[in-house]
């Protein structure tokens, strides 16, 4: 069964031109197979959010003729398809992940954070977190548990090459040590678009991921989460950028 989506974030004044011609794609090739084509809501980045974005890009997809088969308008069996929605899921997971030992709990502080970067870019290194709560992960749960604010953070393998398929641009491959230990869930208890994204794709049983071409930085990030999570990978296809 062939499921695609466009996961359109509601930051600006309508829909993007190049997440429209995305969401073409993504329809047509989902009309072709038979298949099904969803919208879902990206709104986990608050700080910016604007009030009244999502009506006016699901409007404007409908102007454009674009159906759809489930959203936040449109119910369907993965609902709900609104981000802010499915906090809880997101948290479920992360902490699923931090009993396997693949995330952990990190409490460091901003201006911790910025003293580390400031180091490495200093030594000539890709700035990273240098792991530093993982290695005491006993006293930053107790912190945790006493209420102090903390993110997730996936622990990612050191030197490692991950490599995924695309339809478009066959085998990317990139070693883990340019890629940082990412924060999976956020002080604010939202997740990032990293974590929600792959639990939202593997939930609503999308098959292809299909999106533009900026995204290909962050899919080695992706496929460590399926990999940390036991899932199988989506197709990916990225797409030329709209020029
Ligand atoms: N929320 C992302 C955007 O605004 C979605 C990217 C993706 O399709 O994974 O484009």
């Amino acid at each position: 069964m062939v499921r695609t989506r466009i996961a359109p974030s509601p930051t600006g004044q309508d829909i993007h031109i190049g997440n429209l011609y995305t969401a073409y794609i993504n329809w047509a090739f989902a009309r072709k197979h038979k298949g099904q084509f969803l919208i879902r809501i990206e709104d986990t980045d608050r700080t910016r959010y604007v009030e009244g974005a999502e009506q006016k890009i699901l409007n404007t997809i409908k102007a454009y003729g674009l159906d759809y088969d489930e959203s936040v308008d449109k119910d369907g069996p993965y609902k709900p398809y609104r981000q802010s929605e499915r906090l809880k899921i997101y948290k479920k997971y992360a902490e699923e992940l931090i009993e396997k030992g693949k995330a952990y709990y990190c409490i460091c502080t901003k201006e911790r954070l910025d003293e580390v970067r400031k180091q490495m870019i200093a030594e000539k290194k890709i700035p990273k977190y240098d792991k530093y709560c993982l290695h005491i992960q006993d006293e930053v749960k107790k912190k945790v548990d006493a209420g102090e604010q903390y993110v997730i953070r996936l622990d990612v393998p050191e030197n490692v090459e991950v490599t995924f398929a695309d339809v478009i641009h066959g085998d990317i491959t990139i070693n883990t040590n340019n890629i940082d230990d990412q924060v999976l869930i956020k002080s604010d208890g939202f997740p990032t678009y990293h974590l929600a994204v792959v639990i939202d794709d593997y939930l609503m049983k999308i098959s292809h991921v299909i999106r533009a071409e900026e995204w290909i930085s962050s899919t080695p990030k992706h496929v460590l989460l399926y990999q940390a999570c036991g899932w199988q990978l989506p197709i990916f296809a990225h797409l030329p950028i709209l020029r």
